[in-house]
């Protein structure tokens, strides 16, 4: 892939707007790459046309080619459609909290079902009991019982001749009794879905009513994903997606397609036989993964970088006229909101990394931003364009229009304050042609 879009990529250096050309040149290569990761062919085809559609008409920055920049929309709408937001299993519900695994037979169930007991137990320090329903295979029992003796997570005692939902119900009653947080219920599968087998578990589901239904499926099983994943959330609703064999060599494509057809969340991702192979979710490395590794990554790295670089340098020009009010702050808390915290337009201006410091360590995360950006919409256009207009009661209606206390609307102004008042100095010197600002 990277050769090939390298080529592209090399013969559209034009600026301006990305035209139908552009898109659909950069996209056939992106078609491959999806099919290539062995995303599923309806799902690469929906994605394709989304990201198109998203992706005419967008301005190319000035430093990089029309094929970069639809590499970087279709990078961010790739991360964006497997979930940026990272979602761990959910707890919030009243103890023994019942968490169902279901799947296809060898999908890694068993093992993903140690793992998340041995996970919930050191991490989270819940006492976890792990069950076996699994009444088909012979061993199916034991291996649980003998993964909960290595990981030290306790397991339902083996009582012979029960059906799938008889266990549930001991399981879940041995969990009341012995005061557990949540209990782990591993099911069978067979190799192709059957229905006498999704009866079973949907049989299980309604006598335990799971908090959660996980869904544990095989990261290398390529085109089949779309069809297990609507047949198990189809029957089941499944509540969250556990990606097994990351560790192998296979694309990921699988996680786009599940994800794509389920709108389910991908909760955790096994990345070994060990029981402690399991990891988050991480979309930006999936997304990275799916696209083909190293060089696009760069690429789309390198587009970004100038993205940035061009919307700092637009911020800049204003700055340096000491035009910095509000309105401005504002729009840069809502660039960082995006660029994901303080690594964005920030980083790019040499000499803010003080203020960058200073400001992280007042613990900022996107809340705050929203926050921040909140008591801005909650002043006058006249107090945003000069906050000296702002006098205390100004500032107590501000606070309570936007939630929030007279002291975050002080703290806002003092950072305001400070942010003009640096760029102020910055901008001076760059009239000189020698200050820190000069080079941008
Ligand atoms: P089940 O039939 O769904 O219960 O599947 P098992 O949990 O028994 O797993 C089947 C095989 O896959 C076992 O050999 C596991 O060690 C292996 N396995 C499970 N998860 C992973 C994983 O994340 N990475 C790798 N490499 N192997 C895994
Ligand atoms: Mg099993």
């Amino acid at each position: 892939l990277t050769d090939r879009l390298g080529g592209i990529l090399d013969r559209l250096t034009r600026r301006g707007a990305l035209t139908e050309a552009d898109v659909a040149e950069a996209m056939r290569e992106v078609r491959r790459a999806l099919l290539e990761a062995d995303v599923a062919l309806e799902v690469a085809r929906d994605f394709i046309d989304r990201v198109k559609a998203r992706a005419v008409g967008v301005d190319v920055v000035k430093s990089v080619t029309p094929g970069q920049m639809v590499v970087k929309i279709v990078h961010d709408e790739l991360v964006k459609t497997l979930g940026s937001e990272a979602q761990g299993i959910s707890l919030a519900a009243s103890a023994p909290v019942p968490i169902l695994m279901v799947g296809l037979q060898g999908s890694g169930k068993t093992t993903s079902t140690a793992k998340i007991g041995r996970r919930l137990t050191t991490r989270e320090k819940r006492k976890v009991l792990m069950a076996s329903l699994d009444t088909r295979r012979p061993a199916a029992m034991e291996q649980l019982a003998m993964l909960g003796e290595q990981t030290g997570v306790a397991t339902l005692p083996i009582v012979p001749g029960q059906t799938a939902v008889q266990i549930a119900k001991r399981a879940m009653e041995a969990g009341r009794l012995g005061g557990y947080d949540v209990v782990l219920l591993d099911t069978a599968g067979r190799t192709t879905i059957d229905e006498a087998l999704m009866a079973e578990v949907v049989e299980v589901k309604r006598a335990v009513s799971p908090h959660e239904v996980l869904l544990v499926a095989d990261a290398l099983t390529g085109q089949d994903a779309v069809v297990t994943a609507r047949a198990f959330d189809g029957a089941l609703g499944v509540t969250g997606i556990v990606l097994t064999r990351l560790d192998g060599d296979g694309r990921g494509g699988a996680a786009l397609s599940m994800r794509a057809v389920t709108g389910k969340p991908i909760k955790l991702v096994g990345v070994g036989e060990k029981f402690d192979a399991v990891d988050e979710f991480d979309p930006q490395r999936i997304a990275n993964r799916i696209l083909g590794q190293g060089d696009v990554v760069a690429l789309v790295e390198k587009a970004a970088a100038a993205i940035d670089a061009e919307q700092a340098q637009k911020a800049a020009e204003r700055m340096r006229k000491g035009q910095f009010d509000l309105n401005d702050l504002k729009e840069q808390l809502c660039q960082m909101q995006k660029l994901g915290g303080m690594s964005g337009i920030m980083s790019l201006m040499p000499g803010v990394a003080n203020l960058k410091k200073q400001m992280a360590g007042a613990n900022i995360d996107e809340s705050v931003f929203k926050r921040q950006a909140a008591i801005i919409d909650s002043m006058t256009k006249a107090e945003r364009r000069n906050p000296d207009l702002l006098k205390a009661s100004r500032k107590k209606r501000v606070a309570a229009g936007s939630g929030a206390k007279v002291e975050d609307v002080n703290k806002l102004l003092k950072m305001h304050r400070q942010m003009a008042d640096m760029m102020k100095m910055m901008g001076k010197g760059a009239k000189s042609g020698r200050g820190p600002l000069a080079g941008l």
